[in-house]
């Protein structure tokens, strides 16, 4: 359902992206673990084009995109297929929890604000934060900051959603709440592309890992291929230091 090829990046002349080839099926749930700088954030984002590739391309669906031919409606349909939460929420501060879930139903899918008020309360609802629609981003931990943050992602109905170390931001102690909500939005079976430190969870949540470094992928694999028997050398290494 999705695929990269030869996916490529540099920022001036730093190369970060080396030529990244992946694919992902229909419901899978992939997690992209490496150590930091290894380029797992700038490739997640090229999915979408919020960074866009140097070289390479990207399908999602039935809508390929290259970077060399890439207009801005080609950019603007692939970002719809997608769904994004950001580590730091990136939620409208002036704008209340409900307002922040119609906003993209309303100006992006054109909804009616009574349609799309009823499926803001219906995905606010999923993230367990039905009780929390008129309140500001401010007056929530950052937990629910988080979740509001998945609730709009999902309230758009994407092909993908993509989630950028979406619980690195967290005090520990509210780590738990989104990790729940995340294992429940997968247990539905939507497809999702996960950057985390969270090797417990990835190895629970997810169906395809990715280790990356140095801005390739060095190794690929099931929970168990990755966590229990990795090939390479390299995967071996960031296993012993991180676990
Ligand atoms: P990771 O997510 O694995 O920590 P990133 O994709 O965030 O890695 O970053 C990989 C490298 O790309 C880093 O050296 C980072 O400094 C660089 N980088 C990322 N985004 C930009 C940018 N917008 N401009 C310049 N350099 C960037």
């Amino acid at each position: 359902m999705i695929s990269l090829r030869n996916i490529q990046k540099s920022f001036g002349k730093q190369n970060v992206l080396n030529g990244i080839n992946l694919n992902v099926n229909k419901g899978d749930v992939v997690a992209i673990l490496g150590p930091s700088g290894s380029g797992k954030t700038t490739l997640l984002r090229c999915i979408n084009f919020l960074e866009r590739p140097t070289v390479g391309e990207v399908t999602i669906g039935d809508l390929t995109v290259n970077c060399k031919r890439a207009n801005k409606q080609d950019i603007m349909k692939l970002r719809k297929k997608t769904g994004m939460v950001f580590q730091h929420y990136n939620l409208f501060k002036h704008k209340t929890v409900l307002e922040n879930i119609m906003e993209g139903l309303v100006i992006v899918q054109k909804l009616s604000k009574d349609e799309a008020k009823v499926k803001s309360l219906e995905v606010l609802e999923k993230v367990g934060l039905a009780d929390k629609v008129d309140a500001y981003p401010s007056q929530l931990s950052g937990g629910q900051q988080q979740r509001v943050g998945i609730a709009r992602a999902l309230a758009l109905n994407p092909e993908v959603i993509l989630f950028d170390e979406p619980t690195s931001a967290l005090d520990p102690e509210l780590v738990g709440e989104v990790l729940e909500v995340i294992r429940n939005i997968a247990r539905e079976g939507i497809t999702m592309v996960i950057v985390t430190h969270e090797m417990g969870f990835a190895r629970e949540v997810s169906n395809h890992v990715i280790f990356m470094d140095e801005g390739v992928i060095v190794e690929e694999g099931n929970p168990t291929e990755i966590f229990t028997n990795p090939r390479e050398h390299r995967t071996k290494q960031f296993l012993k230091r991180i676990t």
